[in-house]
């Protein structure tokens, strides 16, 4: 692939608002889906030719669908609390990464063709119609949105800039011009299993060879099963699990709480994805297509329960939509949460003392955690408000000693995106992912100086490809990322927990 230009912004102390850089990330364009990638999930295989009338109408019916489209179109009063709180602008300065400016790339439109002040005075009241110019901002700006959420945690009226960059990647799929990156990704899910296109006879080798590399290392044979008929769990995870780095650290990690609590699990080789793109393009029936896949394989396995490895996005539409989308899961054990996610298991499995950490496996390291966007802001772990922060923090300070928090303001429901998530971790889109990563950086040096920090714990498989990819531009090493069960894995006792 050619050399994709970019440029590293110097960090500043938080908080810092950037000056305004008009048009500074216009040019910035993630590849566009061809025919081979948008024809197999029923879009137009190109922009089709009276693409204006047919985005109206495809507005107009997202409209009547999703009430809170229209009330957030209508309800903005430019107060500007959100304008600053975008990473992808704090990272690039171009005003149309403020999120209400993002919000207005539609708005213009909404108005222009859908009410009556609109259509009687035009541009007077904001109302613009539809030109090329205005479709190629769409297709760049609604593809420089992370979906994160933090925007609209900020706003007085809640306005949420990720339904509407939700929407506009579905009018814009529905006219033949969707994303090359999650078009393809969603393609392989429906026909292999797994956003990597990895077929089952590689998925049996790694697991094999994963199953190798941990009795090697521990002396136990701890288990990666798969398709094993009458487990009790079915566990899902993102694939980057099989094999990227640090992913596959928390698989183990997994795997030997599994095995160490004596619970019967398996993997399942036709829903060996976690992740769940379909939430990225806004689109309801690829998501549900993706979702029924694991509702197939836990009746095929028969197991009684499922739980969800480390991946934020997965984890949001698992927690937000598993059970609209698949359910009943009436056949599954009424005992335990569906689906369930790991981190309330080990968590559950350390307080019951199924399992033991002894912390001092990571004493060697000085411990934060990033808060992944798609759970903090849209999920819980458990039944308890603000789980979704209090028990990857358990787990990890049982697993370590020396743990710090981050900055508040960079926290927990104030996080920032790692700036890779909705659909934007591809490498033609660095440029801005290095500048969205700009605001979590900044919070990571602070405890690096203040504290000696020296890993940044992720529950995320986004996340954590992302923070490798982006941390060198920033001078930290990209080892310097862990998966929350990588240190559970260094740290737990295997045998006879003593
Ligand atoms: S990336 Fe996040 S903060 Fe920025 S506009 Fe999108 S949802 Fe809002
Ligand atoms: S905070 Fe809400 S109301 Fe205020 S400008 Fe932003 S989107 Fe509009």
């Amino acid at each position: 692939m050619a050399k994709v230009p970019y440029t590293v912004p110097a960090l500043d102390d938080l908080p810092t608002v950037p000056r305004i850089k008009p048009g500074a990330m216009s040019e910035l364009k993630s590849y566009v889906a061809v025919a081979a990638h948008q024809e197999p999930l029923g879009f137009p295989g190109e922009l089709v030719e009276n693409w204006e009338q047919a985005a109206v109408a495809k507005m107009g019916e997202l409209l009547g669908k999703y009430k809170s489209l229209r009330v957030y179109l209508d309800m903005c009063v430019k107060c500007g609390a959100c304008t600053d709180k975008c990473h992808y602008f704090l990272g690039s300065g171009d005003p149309k990464n403020m999120p209400v400016a993002r919000q207005d790339l539609m708005r213009d439109i909404y108005r222009y063709y859908f009410t009556p002040t609109g259509k009687v005075l035009g541009s007077l009241v904001g109302a613009k119609p539809w030109t090329k110019e205005r479709l190629d901002d769409w297709y760049n700006y609604f593809h420089q949105c992370s979906q994160c959420r933090r925007c609209s945690l900020f706003c007085p009226y809640g306005i949420d800039t990720a339904e509407i960059s939700m929407a506009a990647r579905e009018i814009m799929d529905s006219i033949g011009l969707g994303q090359k990156y999650c078009n393809e990704i969603i393609g392989k899910v429906h026909k292999i299993g797994n956003n990597l296109g990895l077929p089952e006879p590689a998925l049996v080798n790694t697991l094999e060879g994963l199953e190798e590399d941990v009795l090697d290392a521990t002396g136990h044979a701890v288990k990666f099963p798969l398709d094993v008929e009458g487990a009790e769990v079915l566990f899902v995870t993102p694939s980057a699990d099989f094999f990227a780095e640090p992913h596959v650290d928390g698989l183990i990690g997994y795997a030997k709480v599994f095995h160490q609590m004596g619970l019967s699990w398996t993997m399942s080789s036709y829903a060996s994805e976690a992740g769940n793109f379909g939430m990225f393009i806004g689109n309801y029936e690829q998501m549900r297509k993706i979702a029924m896949r694991i509702r197939e394989a836990a009746i095929q396995l028969k197991v009684k329960r499922i739980v969800f490895g480390e991946c934020g996005h997965a984890w949001r539409v698992a927690y937000a939509f598993l059970n609209s989308l698949a359910g009943p899961f009436d056949f599954l054990d009424p005992r335990y949460p569906v689906p369930q996610h790991i981190m309330e298991l080990t968590r559950g499995a350390i307080l019951s003392g199924a399992i033991k950490l002894d912390s001092s496996a990571n004493a060697d390291k000085v411990v934060t955690v990033h808060d992944s966007c798609n759970i903090a802001r849209a999920t819980r772990m458990g039944p308890e408000p603000g789980s979704q922060f209090e028990y990857p923090r358990f787990v990890l300070q049982a697993a370590c000693p020396k743990f710090v928090d981050m900055h508040p303001d960079a926290t927990r429901e104030r996080t920032f995106c790692c700036g890779g998530g909705g659909g934007l971790l591809t490498d033609e889109l660095i440029d801005i992912r290095i500048k969205g990563a700009k605001p979590r950086v900044e919070a990571l040096r602070d405890v690096v100086e203040q504290h000696g920090v020296t890993h940044m714990a992720s529950m995320c498989a986004i996340c954590k490809s992302q923070f490798t990819k982006v941390l060198p531009y920033y001078g930290y090493e990209m080892g310097m990322v862990q998966s929350v069960h990588q240190l559970v894995s260094n740290a737990i006792l295997l045998g006879g927990n003593s």
